[in-house]
Parts: C-alpha cells; structure tokens; sequence
C-alpha cells in the first residue's frame, strides 16, 4: 500500500473547492493549494530572478513581484503566457509534492487548472467539484464583489466543467448547503480510504 497520497480537489471558480479544502484541513488532513504554493515561490529570490529574466521588471518599489505588471504583461501575448505557465506549473507542482511527500498520509491539494494543464495524471485521485451554474454566478459575485457579467465571462473563459465525462473521478455535487458539502467529503474519504485497501 503507498504511504503517501496526493488527491487533487479541482472545479470551475465557485464551485466550492476551497470549502472542500477547509473541510479537508478541519478534519486534520495535509492540504496545499497551488495559489499558495505560488505565493510562497515568488517570494523567493530565485524564482524571482527566473520570472524577471524571462519578462523583465515585473516588481513592485519594495523588488516584490507584481502579479498585476506580470499579468499585463503575460495575457498581451499567448506565448508569453504559454512561457509563464512552463515555468511556474512544474516549479508549482515540484514544490507542493515535496511538502506533501513531507507531510505523508493521504494530503489534499487544491488545483484550480487542472485539466486546462493536463496535471490530472501525476495524482493519486482527482476530486471534481460541481456546483450549479447560478449559485457560481452569485457567490462569486458576491465573494468577489464583481458584476454578474464579469463572473459570466470568466467561467465562460474556463474548462467547460458542465459537459465533461468524470465517470473515472471522485465527483462532489456542491448543491446544498455546507453540511451536505460536508457529508459529501466524508462519501468521497470513505472511497478513497476504501481504494487503499
Ligand atoms: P472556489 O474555491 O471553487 O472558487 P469557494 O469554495 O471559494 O469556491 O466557494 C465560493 C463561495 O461559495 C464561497 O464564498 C463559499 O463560502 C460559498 N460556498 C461554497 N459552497 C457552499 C455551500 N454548499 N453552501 C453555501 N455557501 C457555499
């Protein structure tokens, strides 16, 4: 049996994948998520380097990274982006499986672009998170204090998660309210403890 397991939570923005990920972390499991993982990597002078190397001065006064320079810089032109997403997605990867190879046991990492990245395969289990398209809009709407369109457009810009087969994943379907979420991770724990064995 392996010792140590690497789950990735994944889902369209709003679907719940953070919750999933706090639900995970109150129950005691490791869990990572590659927006911090990221955080934590450009905090540090060599990666830095790398990202200004490649596309220049993308600090702030104080030499931290911009994300807001970086962005306008990366989503003007597709292989500048293609370029970004080569070096942080490995380094990204890199980073949390040796945390989580750290941590052992059973550890949860939250990927937003999974599938858009073809990541899928270099976990144990994948963790699909549904949730119906307008409870989407709203809470991100409102979680993010955006305009409704302006969250239209960025799930429409996303993986289609609506039309995908994931018969070979564990799927959450986050259409009630938290303890049903709840009860939903405790099905989706109990199948993968069961794979274990
Ligand atoms: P994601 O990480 O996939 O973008 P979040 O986990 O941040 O999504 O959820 C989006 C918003 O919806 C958050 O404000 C969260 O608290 C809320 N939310 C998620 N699932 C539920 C639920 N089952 N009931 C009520 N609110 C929820």
């Amino acid at each position: 049996m392996k010792q140590n397991k690497k789950i990735a939570v994944t889902g369209g923005i709003g679907s719940g994948k953070s919750t999933v990920i706090e639900i995970l972390a109150e129950k005691g499991y490791p869990v990572f998520s590659c927006d911090e993982i990221y955080a934590q990597l450009t905090g540090r002078k060599d990666f830095l380097r790398r990202l200004t190397d490649e596309f220049g001065d993308v600090c702030d006064a104080c030499g931290r990274l911009d994300r807001n320079k970086l962005a306008a810089i990366a989503f003007a032109d597709e292989k500048k982006l293609a370029r970004l997403n080569e070096i942080t997605h490995p380094a990204i990867f890199e980073e949390m499986f040796s945390q989580a190879d750290e941590a052992g046991g059973t550890c949860f990492c939250e990927v937003p672009l999974l599938f858009e990245s073809g990541a899928e395969g270099m976990f144990d289990g994948v963790i699909v998170v549904l949730r119906d398209l307008e409870e989407r809009i709203k809470s991100v709407a409102a979680r993010n204090n955006l305009s409704r369109n302006s969250v239209v457009n960025r799930i429409n810009s996303q993986f289609d998660y609506d039309n995908y087969d994931f018969a070979m994943y564990y799927v959450i379907h986050n259409n009630g309210n938290i303890e049903q979420l709840c009860a939903e991770v405790d099905k989706i724990i109990h199948k993968i403890r069961e794979a274990r064995s």
